[in-house]
């Protein structure tokens, strides 16, 4: 897509790209200590290490097209890894409902990548229907700790996780959604266990984690006692918004193109293909239009509003858009894609492309499933009536918003 880019613009492009260039990773140099120098560099360019927190706790304020233009270029250089729990889905929550002692205890290790958290919400029996978790969370009777008891399930990275927010309830005599509780706790504790769940793709990046008789003083619960959905739903929406991916599906289409073309298909290669060629050009059109839909949540995120049911289309777009490419980067490999794991069969790209694919399989599902998306846009977006049928599940599930 051609956005048409002022000076200024373009003069904020080249100062972004100078400095990925600068501060890129050197051969032999540290990863740990570079990545901790590249935030600190970006935070004394003003806020670059947080772009999108509002300026009242550090962040830069740019206007969408620089927030554009940025995602286009963090998907194009190497920019040091970042975990989106702490950064992207708590500290809007902090910032929003937590207490002026809580912005000022958890945001700077939070910007300072000190702290690595996860979002404890699933449990077994409580995923689309959230409301419906059973972790339990008592009050101690002088009204300074909370006992939680528990089991939480998909947990992403918790096995490296130093905190984790939680979803715990401290009442189940109302509706679902009341009586939840908002509780943040260290990871390294008696009480807690982490085990993994090896993924289809053959990674290990999610856990169940069982909570035993864990204390966790008052100070750590966030907004007030019973009133966590609120706050949790808030967290939905961002998580949403990041899932899409759009600059890196732009890079991806690219990189698979340029795959296509070392493809040999008789005279000519793979990218020539009239089937090959149609798939790639449905895929570029819908990249097209989820870019518009990005720019106009980007307009309305940099004018202060909240992620709106938008961050379900940006889902639901996003991660189709993302298995597709997934799975085309399959079909181009052909045979070679079978050969995953091995290391001298075949082009790389296809050896490499299956693990993609099947960890890919995940992306419509976390963050809330397709299904329940859908049911955000029929309901919020469209103003569908809803069904009776489904009325109980949609109040109960990640598809409120
Ligand atoms: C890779 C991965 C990482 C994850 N990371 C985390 C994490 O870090 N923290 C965390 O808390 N959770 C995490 N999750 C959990 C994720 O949010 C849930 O898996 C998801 O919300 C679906 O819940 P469920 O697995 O219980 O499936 P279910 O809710 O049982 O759904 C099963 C099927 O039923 C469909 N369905 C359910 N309700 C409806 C409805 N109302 N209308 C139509 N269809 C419906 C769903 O679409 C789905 O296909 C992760 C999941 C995955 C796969």
């Amino acid at each position: 897509m051609d956005i048409e880019l002022s000076a200024e613009d373009l003069g904020f492009r080249d100062e972004v790209v100078s400095f990925f260039a600068e501060n890129a990773h050197k051969d032999g140099e540290d990863y740990n200590q570079w990545r901790m120098d590249w935030f600190a560099k970006a935070k004394d360019k003003g806020g670059w290490d947080v772009p999108k927190w509002p300026t009242q706790f550090g962040g830069p304020g740019w206007s969408p097209t620089q927030h554009y233009i940025w995602e286009q270029e963090t998907a194009i250089h190497a920019t040091p890894w970042d975990m989106p729990f702490g950064l992207g889905m708590l500290a809007p929550i902090v910032m929003n409902y937590g207490n002026e002692a809580q912005q000022k205890r958890f945001l700077p290790d939070i910007r300072a990548r000190k702290v690595n958290w996860c979002q404890g919400y699933s449990e077994p029996g409580a995923g689309s229907d959230l409301a419906s978790l059973r972790t339990k969370a008592v009050l101690s009777e002088d009204g300074t700790y909370y006992t939680v008891t528990g089991t939480k399930i998909w947990t992403t990275m918790a096995h490296i996780a130093d905190w984790i927010f939680c979803l715990t309830r401290t009442d189940d005599s109302g509706r679902k959604q009341e009586g939840i509780t908002f509780l943040l706790f260290p990871m390294n504790q008696d009480g807690i266990e982490v085990t993994p769940i090896i993924t289809l793709g053959g990674a290990h990046s999610v856990n169940t984690v069982h909570i035993t008789d864990v204390k966790v003083p008052v100070e750590n619960r966030i907004g007030e006692e019973g009133k966590g959905w609120t706050y949790a739903k808030g967290l939905l929406q961002h998580e949403r918004t990041g899932l899409a991916g759009v600059s890196r599906s732009l890079v991806a289409l690219e990189s698979l193109k340029d795959q296509a073309r070392t493809i040999a298909r008789g005279n000519s290669t793979l990218m020539d293909e009239p089937a090959f060629k149609a798939k790639v050009a449905d895929l570029e059109v819908d990249l097209m239009a989820l870019e518009f839909t990005e720019l106009r949540s980007l307009a309305s995120a940099s004018a202060g509003a909240a992620p709106g049911p938008e961050s379900s289309i940006m889902k639901l777009k996003g991660t189709e858009i993302q298995q597709r490419i997934q799975k085309l980067t399959v079909e181009a490999g052909g045979l070679y894609s079978a050969a995953w794991g091995a290391t001298s069969v075949g082009p790389s790209f296809a050896r490499a492309g299956m693990g993609g694919y099947l960890a890919s399989r995940g992306y419509t599902i976390y963050g809330g499933a397709s299904e329940v998306q859908k049911d955000v846009i029929a309901k919020n977006v469209l103003g569908l009536k809803k069904s009776t049928s489904v009325q109980t599940s949609k109040e109960n599930g990640r598809n409120s918003s």
